[in-house]
């Protein structure tokens, strides 16, 4: 079980040469071209959080930022073992999410 939060972007200030996205938080949460969502977080008790934002670039690529922070067990091997599965684990992640993207046609 997790809880996750979603921040509210910020008042949004129309500018003559900024066009925010739907989804863009606005305010501090974008600038330099680059639009950011609003984050959001989710906190696994004992276990650790993870925050995801939507970017779009200059460019107009678009990622998702992700940032987890994951609880470690205090002995060293045990923890090196779970940075190895954590790392395992993302890379299958993230192969998965692209094939399955990729069968979707984008
Ligand atoms: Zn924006």
């Amino acid at each position: 079980m997790f809880t996750t939060t979603v921040r509210r972007p910020a008042a949004r200030r129309s500018s003559v040469d900024t066009q925010h996205l739907d989804w863009c938080g606005g305010g501090h949460h974008c600038g330099l071209g680059e639009h950011r969502s609003a984050p959001i977080t989710a906190k696994l008790p004992g276990a650790g959080t993870v925050v995801i934002t939507r970017v779009q670039t200059a460019r107009g690529r678009q990622y998702a930022d992700v940032h987890l922070s994951v609880a470690l067990p205090d002995a060293d091997t045990a923890a090196r073992y779970q940075l190895s599965a954590l790392l395992h684990h993302l890379t299958r992640l993230m192969s998965a999410i692209n094939r399955h993207h990729a069968r979707a046609g984008r």
